[in-house]
C-alpha cells in the first residue's frame, strides 16, 4: 500500500502541514482526493505518495493515531506543477499563511480544492467512428459534411433526424469535451519605431546580467510601446511573455494594442468569468499562447519558459494582494524570474521608494524615459482653496478650473476631474448636537448617494435609509459636508449644460462592462468631461485630453499614514499625465488648501527626486521603510474579552523580541468585528519571519483564541 500525505483544505493556520493517509493504488503527486478529516469529507492535496510493505495498522502504531484510507481521488493528472508547488511553500513562508490558502490563490476556480465542486463547462462534440458503414444517398451526405471535433450543436443544424440514425448506426459517436476559448482577431498595427530613448532602454535590458531592471519613464513617454518591442524579442526567442498591469489599466484601449500587436493574447483580470480564467489557465498550459497580459494572480500561471516579466505602474498598490495570502507579486516575480532564468523590469513614473533606491544602489539595473514622445509637458497650475473660500468662490470648482474647462469645450477637446472620494456627500452631521451618522457595524461615517437617497456605508457596502431626524437628539437639522463625485457630477452639469458628462467610480461601474462602455465614449469623444476616482487617473491615453482638474488634491494627505505622502504623490502625477498626450499641450489645474506641502510642490514641478529626497529623508529618520520593513498582525473577533486574551498573549511575546514593538492598537470595528494590531518594525525580514512565525505557532496551539491575519510589509497600515 501506499503512505500518502495530503494538505487539507482548511483556511486556517493550525492545520498548515500535511496529515498522512493511506491508499491502495499510486496516487500522482499533487492531485486532488477526498479524505475524512475531522468527521467530514473534506478536499485536499497530495504533496506525496510512497510505497511501503507495512499495513495500515503497523503504520498506524507507530504513528500513534489510526491512519485512514484516501476517499477518493479526483484528479487524473496533477493540478499543479513542482514549480509552483514550491512556490506556494515558498510563499507560505514568507507570508506566513497556510500552504493550502497559497496553493489555491494560484488555481483557477475549477482546480482549486474546495468542499464543494465546481466542475469545468463541457460541450458536446461529434467524431466519426472508423469501420464499414452502409449510407442511403442522404445519410451519405450528412456523413460527409461531419468534421471531427465539430460542435454536436452544428452537426445537428444540417439535419437533426439524420444525425440521430447515424449515432443509432454507430457511424458517428457524441462526447464530451472541455470548452475552450476562442480568440476573435482584431485588425493588426505595425511596431512604431522607437525612439532614440526608448531604444536605449530596450537594448539595455535585452544585453544586462542583472535579473532586475527598473524603468524610470515619466508619463507620456511611450513605455507601452518599449513593452511590445521587448514582448516581441522575447517571444521570437521562443520564451513566455508576462505584462502585468494594474486592475484598473486593463482598459479596452490597451487590450487593443496589445491584440494589434501579437493577435493571440491571453488577458488575464478579475472580470472574466471562472469559466473564463479556467479557459485561459489552460492555453498558458499547452502553450498554446505564450504573451499574457494580467494582473496580480496572473504572476501564478502555469508558464514554461519565462522569459521576461513586465511590471507596469510598478509602484502601484493593486499589486499587493490584503487578504490572506498578503503577497505582494513583485516577492513572487523575482522568484519566478530565478527559476525561469528570465528577467524583471519594473516600470514606473513615480517608482516605489524601495525599488528606486536599489535601482540606485546598483542592484537593479536603471534604465531611464526623460522626454514625453510628443516632447510637451502639461502647464500645471495650483489653486489655493482657502483663497477661493475668502473670495466668496465655489471650492468644489474653482474660477480658475471654470474658466479652463470653457475653454477646453469652446476648442471641442475633453477633459478629466479626478475627486478621490465617491457619493454625494461624505459626511452628515447634526447641528444640534454634533453628532456625526455612523455605520452600526464599522467606525465609519455613512456617505450620502443623491440618486438613490441612501446612505452608504464605504466600508462594508451597508445601505441606510435617509433619516428624518438625528438618531442621537431628534433635531430635524441634519447637514451634508463635503462632496463626492457625485455631487461634482451635479455641479458640472448645472455650469455647462450642454456638455456630455460621464462619471466613473466604483458605483457607476459596478455593473459588468461599465468600465468598458464608458471608456469607449470617451474614446470615441463621446463625452466632454470624464469625472471619476482615482480609477481614471492610470494609463489612459486619449489625445483629445488637453485639461486636467484634481480637486482636493491634498485630501489623502489628512491620512495617518507612513505612506500617504507617496499614495497622494503617485495619484496627483499619474493623473497629470493624462493632459496632453498629443498635438496640443495640456493643462492641469490642482485644487488645494495646503499649496505649501512637498507634494504639491514636487507635482507641480513634476519632480520625482525632489519628492523622494524629501521623503526618504523622513523614512530615514522614522526609520519606516524601504529603511525597515513591517509585520503587521490584526485580530478580530466579535467576543471582545477573548480578543483582550488574544491581545495579550502575542503582545507578551512579541515584546519579548529584541525589535520595535508598537503597544497594541484598537483599530475602528468592522463589519460588527472589533480588530486590534500588533506591529512589528525591524531592519531584519528574514529574522521577523522566523520570530513571528514561531510566536504564531505557539498562538494556534491555544484553543479558543481571535482571529489572526499576518501582512508582511503592507503597503497602508490598517
Ligand atoms: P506611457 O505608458 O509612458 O505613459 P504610452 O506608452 O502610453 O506612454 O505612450 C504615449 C503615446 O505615445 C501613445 O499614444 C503611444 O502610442 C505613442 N508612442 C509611444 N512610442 C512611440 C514611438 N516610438 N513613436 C510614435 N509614437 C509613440
Ligand atoms: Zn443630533
Ligand atoms: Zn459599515
Amino acid at each position: 500500500m501506499y503512505l500518502t500525505e495530503v494538505y487539507v483544505t482548511n483556511a486556517s493556520l493550525n492545520v498548515n502541514r500535511p496529515f498522512t493517509y493511506y491508499s491502495r493504488q499510486e496516487i500522482e503527486k499533487f492531485c486532488r482526493v477526498k479524505v475524512m478529516f475531522h468527521k467530514a469529507l473534506n478536499q485536499a492535496i497530495v504533496s506525496d505518495c510512497v510505497y511501503t510493505e507495512k499495513t495500515p495498522e503497523e503504520i498506524g502504531k507507530e504513528l500513534g493515531y489510526k491512519v485512514e484510507e484516501i476517499a477518493e481521488v479526483i484528479d487524473e493528472s496533477p493540478v499543479i506543477s513542482q514549480e509552483l508547488f514550491d512556490l506556494a511553500f515558498w510563499l507560505s513562508r514568507t507570508t506566513i499563511s497556510p500552504l493550502i490558502s497559497c496553493l489555491n490563490a494560484m488555481l483557477p476556480k475549477a482546480l482549486k480544492t474546495s468542499i464543494g465542486h465546481n466542475d469545468p463547462k463541457t460541450v458536446r462534440k461529434i467524431r466519426k467512428i472508423n469501420g464499414e458503414h452502409t449510407f442511403t444517398v442522404k445519410q451519405k451526405e450528412v456523413y460527409d459534411q461531419i468534421i471531427d471535433g465539430m460542435n454536436a450543436a452544428d452537426a445537428r443544424k444540417i439535419s437533426v433526424s439524420i444525425i440521430r440514425k447515424l449515432i443509432d448506426m454507430g457511424a458517428i459517436e457524441e462526447y464530451r469535451e472541455e470548452s475552450v476559448f476562442e480568440n476573435q482577431l482584431i485588425e493588426s498595427a505595425a511596431f512604431k519605431k522607437l525612439t532614440d530613448e526608448q531604444q536605449e532602454a530596450y537594448d539595455r535590458l535585452i544585453s544586462t546580467d542583472k535579473t532586475v531592471s527598473m524603468l524610470y519613464g515619466v508619463t507620456g513617454s511611450g513605455k507601452t510601446e518599449v513593452y511590445l518591442h521587448l514582448a516581441r524579442h522575447y517571444l521570437s526567442l521562443d520564451k513566455d511573455v508576462l505584462i502585468l498591469v494594474p486592475e484598473i489599466s486593463l482598459t479596452p484601449q490597451m487590450i487593443e494594442r496589445v491584440k494589434q500587436r501579437f493577435s493571440d493574447v491571453v488577458f488575464y483580470h478579475s472580470e472574466l468569468s471562472d469559466q473564463e480564467r479556467y479557459e485561459q489557465y489552460k492555453r498558458v498550459k499547452n502553450r498554446e499562447v505564450r504573451i499574457v497580459v494580467g494582473t496580480r494572480s496572473s504572476i501564478f500561471l502555469p508558464f514554461h519558459d519565462l522569459g521576461l516579466i513586465i511590471i507596469d505602474e510598478e509602484h502601484d498598490s493593486s499589486y499587493k494582494q490584503d487578504n490572506v495570502p498578503c503577497y505582494h507579486v513583485k516577492n513572487v516575480a523575482f522568484k519566478r524570474a530565478m527559476y525561469h532564468k528570465g528577467k524583471v523590469l519594473l516600470a514606473s513614473a513615480t517608482p516605489s521608494l524601495e525599488s528606486y533606491t536599489r535601482a540606485l544602489k546598483g542592484d537593479y539595473q536603471l534604465l531611464e524615459l526623460k522626454n514625453r514622445i510628443n516632447l510637451s509637458f502639461p502647464k500645471i497650475e495650483v489653486v489655493d482653496l482657502d483663497d477661493e473660500i475668502r473670495k466668496h468662490h465655489s471650492y468644489i470648482i474653482s474660477k480658475k478650473l471654470e474658466e479652463e474647462l470653457s475653454l477646453c469645450l469652446h476648442n471641442h477637446k475633453q477633459a478629466i476631474i479626478l475627486l478621490n472620494r465617491r457619493g454625494y456627500s461624505p459626511i452628515i452631521k447634526c447641528m444640534d448636537c454634533g453628532g456625526v451618522l455612523m455605520c452600526q457595524d464599522c467606525d465609519t461615517p455613512l456617505n450620502y448617494h443623491k440618486n438613490q437617497n441612501v446612505l452608504k456605508c464605504h466600508q462594508c457596502g451597508r445601505v441606510y435609509n435617509l433619516p428624518e431626524r438625528c438618531p442621537n437628539c431628534g433635531s430635524k437639522n441634519l447637514l451634508f459636508y463635503g462632496f463626492g463625485t457625485m455631487k461634482v457630477e451635479e455641479e458640472l452639469h448645472k455650469l455647462f449644460p450642454q456638455a456630455r458628462i460621464q462619471r466613473m467610480d466604483r458605483d457607476s461601474v459596478s455593473r459588468k462592462g461599465a468600465h468598458e462602455k464608458i471608456l469607449k465614449g470617451f474614446e470615441k469623444h463621446e463625452t466632454d468631461i470624464l469625472i471619476g476616482t482615482q480609477m481614471i487617473a492610470k494609463g489612459l491615453d486619449y489625445p483629445d485630453v488637453t485639461l486636467v482638474g484634481i480637486l482636493n488634491a491634498d485630501a489623502g494627505l489628512m491620512r495617518q499614514d507612513y505612506n500617504s505622502a507617496k499614495v497622494t504623490f503617485d495619484l496627483l502625477m499619474q493623473a497629470s499625465g493624462r493632459s496632453g498626450r498629443a498635438k496640443s499641450t495640456g493643462k492641469v489645474i490642482i485644487q488645494a488648501f495646503n499649496t505649501e506641502h512637498y507634494v504639491i510642490k514636487a507635482v507641480l514641478n513634476q519632480d520625482y527626486r525632489y519628492f523622494y529626497n524629501i521623503e526618504m529623508n523622513y523614512r530615514n529618520k522614522t526609520s519606516y521603510p524601504p529603511y525597515a520593513h513591517i509585520v503587521e498582525v490584526i485580530l478580530s473577533d466579535h467576543m471582545p474579552e477573548r480578543m483582550q486574551r488574544s491581545v495579550k498573549f502575542l503582545y507578551e511575546r512579541f515584546e519579548k523580541l529584541d525589535m520595535r514593538v508598537y503597544k497594541p492598537y484598537e483599530l475602528g470595528k468592522l463589519k460588527k468585528l472589533y480588530r486590534y494590531r500588533i506591529l512589528i518594525m525591524d531592519k531584519d525580514l528574514l529574522e521577523m519571519l522566523k520570530k513571528t512565525q514561531e510566536i504564531i505557532d505557539d498562538y494556534i496551539r491555544e484553543s479558543n483564541m481571535s482571529h489572526v491575519k499576518i501582512d508582511v510589509d503592507p503597503l497602508y497600515l490598517e
